[in-house]
């Protein structure tokens, strides 16, 4: 598929940079941005992902235009003591004892990096609530930023820096530890109304628990009924990002495991719904999603047989094997 133009364009002049209340610089709407749009699509100022190494990070730093790299030493800095002690590791050397700038360039990395670092998208806080999905398109070959709900101007941008939506609120903050971002979002507040919230992020992890552990046991009703729940109670939590849209993967599956393809098709619609304003149209499968829908109505409406782009398309890799199970 050729990139086109209109795949290239993004967003951003309804952004801006400025001081946010979640600490150093934020990335905020400067008018009112829909649900859907794409709001940064940016190639990696500093890619690292082929080679996370102390050693590499610099090599790669070092690669960069002399803009780049006034650039890239602008973003904020942070390094963990586990950080710290996992380069000195590598390096045979005390922190102290490692350059001044090659400790700043790592510092910027542990601070900003999630898969490579990016100029804009790495100026984007985090919640555990974010109101941006971000993700990889290989067809652009570059990280696209789109918002999942609309966010009203003066509004920040956020996106979520950890895996597990659903973790409770300690283990997901161990994680930003690592960053050196404590979390005050609507969740992470001390209030009556973020323990409520609280509460339910430890229901849907016990859920997403008992779902992983119903399809191991290949018990297909009771996992539908948990897998509706979880996605329920997501949805009226606000995690509107990919999570969701696995858990309505899983549904759509499990339906089809027991034979209801009316029901598929609808989970099926709502999977692609949340994919389309998470990742966009150009994402690599949207289109077979959307023709694999097409198929499943023709099934329902037309008493077609099931065929075998619909068997493929639900026997991909099941989205619980990628499933966390704390126990
Ligand atoms: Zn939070």
């Amino acid at each position: 598929m050729e990139k086109s133009l209109e795949m290239e364009k993004d967003s951003r002049h309804q952004i801006e940079v400025k001081a946010s209340a979640l600490g150093g610089l934020g990335v905020f709407a400067t008018t009112d941005i829909p649900r859907g749009t794409r709001v940064i699509a940016e190639s990696a100022l500093l890619e690292i992902n082929a080679d996370r190494t102390a050693k590499g990070i610099v090599r790669a730093f070092e690669r960069l235009s002399s803009p780049q790299q006034r650039c890239y030493l602008e973003l904020h800095e942070f390094a963990s003591d586990t950080f710290k002690r996992a380069v000195e590791n590598e390096m045979g050397q005390k922190w102290q004892e490692i350059p001044e700038l090659h400790r700043k360039v790592l510092a910027i990395s542990a601070a900003n990096a999630f898969g490579n670092v990016f100029f804009l998208g790495s100026r984007i806080n985090h919640s555990c609530i974010p109101n941006i999905h971000f993700a990889y398109n290989p067809m652009l070959e570059k990280e696209t930023f789109h918002a999942i709900r609309d966010i009203a101007a003066q509004e920040e941008l956020t996106i979520t820096y950890i895996i597990g939506g659903n973790h409770t609120r300690s283990q997901r903050q161990a994680k930003l530890d690592e960053w050196g971002f404590l979390c005050t979002c609507p969740v992470c507040e001390d209030t009556e109304q973020g323990r409520k919230k609280e509460k339910k992020r430890a229901q849907m992890l016990e859920l997403d628990q008992k779902l992983a552990l119903n399809i191991a046991n290949e018990s297909w009703g009771k996992s539908l009924r948990l897998a509706q729940n979880l996605a329920a109670i997501q949805k009226s939590e606000g995690l509107l990002t990919r999570e969701l849209s696995t858990t309505y993967q899983d549904a759509a599956r499990l339906c089809m495991m027991l034979g209801d393809t009316r029901m598929a098709l609808l989970w099926t619609e709502k999977e692609l719904e949340v994919d389309r304003y998470c990742v966009g149209e150009d994402y690599p499968d949207y289109k077979r999603g959307l023709q694999v829908v097409a198929r499943l109505r023709a099934v329902v409406e037309d008493s077609e047989p099931v065929d075998e782009s619909i068997i493929q398309w639900f026997s991909q890799q099941s989205s619980h094997d990628e499933r966390c199970i704390i126990m």
